[in-house]
């Protein structure tokens, strides 16, 4: 069961009010992948993660407060382009702008995750080219992460779901010879670890989710 709600909320840069929608409840079928995208129902959800706004160039998430950044970065040729990414999906290129936004603030764990959320926008469109552009962002931004700022909670998810971008851009050796170096103490990690490293030998680049293990 899936229910949505409908809120105001101010753009942070032009101070318009917008209306959007937002998954407010869901249950969850099935498990997660092993870069940690959702199962169903918050899976389909993730055009509503992510608000353009109605009045001006601005993009923000639906869930987190946005830094502080100048307006004119909006009408930068990189933000207007994305990034000169060629052949994005509407939500990708909303998601690929929100990157943008986190990486002109420096914040590149988040930075990272909304390109991330972009390669798969271009997943569901079977866009496999533009999806591998999108994480090869996604793993420079991560490159950038501060990991004494990162939460031991978050940590581990982190290290194992750069494991999945690098393999599923088809870095192999990459992804096996960073996956072979991580050291964990919870039973579930260490299951991902040896599969990734075992798949990334194995030269696949396809998408697997936990009950897959
Ligand atoms: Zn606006």
């Amino acid at each position: 069961m899936s229910k949505f709600a409908v809120k105001n909320v101010e753009c942070n840069i032009c101070g318009r009010s917008n209306e959007i929608t937002i998954l407010a409840m869901a249950t969850t079928n099935g498990t997660a992948d092993l870069d940690f995208r959702p199962p169903e129902v918050r899976r389909s959800a993730m055009p509503l993660w992510v608000h353009k706004c109605d009045y001006c160039r601005n993009v923000f998430s639906t869930s987190d407060p946005m830094p502080e950044y100048e307006e004119k970065y909006i009408d930068s040729k990189e933000y207007v382009n994305c990034a000169g990414i060629a052949g994005l999906p509407e939500l990708g290129k909303r998601f690929v702008k929100l990157a943008l936004i986190y990486q002109h603030c420096k914040d590149y764990k988040k930075a990272g995750d909304a390109f991330l959320c972009a390669a798969w926008a271009c997943d569901d469109e079977k866009l496999d080219v533009t999806a591998i552009i999108c994480r090869k962002r996604a793993l420079a931004c991560y490159n950038e992460v501060d990991v004494s700022q990162i939460s031991k909670r978050e940590l581990p998810e982190l290290k194992l779901r750069i494991v999945d971008v690098l393999r599923r851009a088809g870095m192999f050796e990459e992804a096996a010879s960073f996956a072979g170096h991580l050291k964990f103490r919870t039973e579930q990690y260490i299951r991902i670890q040896q599969f990734q490293i075992a798949r990334a030998k194995a030269g696949d680049k396809k998408c697997y989710r936990m009950e897959d293990l």
